[in-house]
């Protein structure tokens, strides 16, 4: 669903301008039984080309490894995902689940799930570490609960016009284009960052979510305020903390109760720090800050 409504490009522009057929969709998929099934064995068997395949969910290997309790198209979807990768030129796992397992892989993972090519942060997953497509790549993950639909339609142009080598990717094969820079990284409360002023309640237009209310933006990389959702906003600028939904631990503490959207802490700082920041250095700098907060942070400066 996040897909349909990617912008730059469209759905519809992957086919009229990039000439991309989309074989198959959960929602704009034309064929259904037989002729679907018919269609996956054409693929597999080589007579139809997979140029990419984009997989979104996680691979559900329960019960005992066979896979039943996730059947797609006459058998397990987990068999689908070894044959059709067996033959496509590019792999692309869409979302947490694809990525890393996501949710359903949390413990105690009763559904044996697990992501195309990694468990968590642990490289490996359902296709093994040393999984190569057709064009001699590993599986490039866009992970997000849920994906942004622009990372996954320009990521498919960028393969679709072979420009696939071109994508460099960090260690947890996310292309660094979008998952280099933090959350943070033009969020409008960085000011309020800075100041140590802390927003209190959900929604609130003043305050920074870190303090208080579990934001994950300075630790975690996404574009997300780059890139803004709908292209219009993001979780942050609405006042919604920053989930950090883009790395493989998510979600954090095991969803644990009270420790969502509540800041972790000990003896007063929090337990997940800024990247790159140390405790002591997280002292000094969080106590100037807030001796030094000017008096209209504590304003709602976005009233017009
Ligand atoms: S709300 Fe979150 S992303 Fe925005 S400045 Fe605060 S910690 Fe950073």
């Amino acid at each position: 669903m996040s897909f349909l409504n990617a912008e730059e490009p469209s759905a519809c522009d992957l086919v009229t301008d990039f000439g991309i057929r989309v074989l198959w969709h959960p929602s704009l998929g034309m064929e259904l039984g037989a002729e679907l099934q018919a269609m996956l064995r054409a693929l597999v068997t080589g007579e139809m080309p997979l140029d990419i395949l984009v997989f979104e969910g996680t691979v559900i290997q329960a019960p005992n490894g066979t896979g039943q309790w996730n059947r797609f198209a006459g058998r397990p979807m987990k068999d689908w995902v070894t044959d059709l990768s067996r033959v496509a030129s590019h792999v692309v796992a869409v979302g947490d689940c694809a990525a890393w397992g996501g949710i359903p892989a949390t413990a105690p993972n009763p559904s044996d799930s697990i992501g195309l090519q990694f468990l968590k942060g642990a490289q490996g997953g359902y296709l093994g570490k040393s999984y190569r497509s057709g064009a001699g790549l590993p599986v490039i993950n866009v992970p997000g609960c849920p994906a942004h639909p622009d990372w996954m339609t320009q990521i498919i142009v960028a393969l679709a016009t072979g420009r696939g080598g071109e994508i460099s990717l960090d260690d947890l094969q996310r292309p660094k284009t979008f998952f280099s820079s933090f959350t943070q990284t033009g969020c409008t409360r960085n000011m309020h960052f800075s100041y140590k002023v802390s927003a209190t309640e959900f929604g609130q237009r003043k305050g920074c979510l870190f303090y208080d209310l579990g934001c994950r933006g300075p630790m975690t990389h996404s574009p997300c305020n780059r890139i803004l959702w709908n292209r219009q906003s993001s979780k942050t600028r609405a006042g919604m903390p920053c989930l950090g939904c883009t790395e493989p631990e998510f979600p954090f503490n095991d969803l644990a109760p009270g420790t969502v959207f509540k800041t972790q802490t000990l003896m007063g700082v929090p337990r997940s720090l800024p990247t790159g920041i140390d405790k002591i250095g997280y002292i000094k700098l969080s106590t100037a800050a807030k001796a030094a907060s000017p008096r209209w942070a504590e304003d709602d400066i976005f009233v017009v």
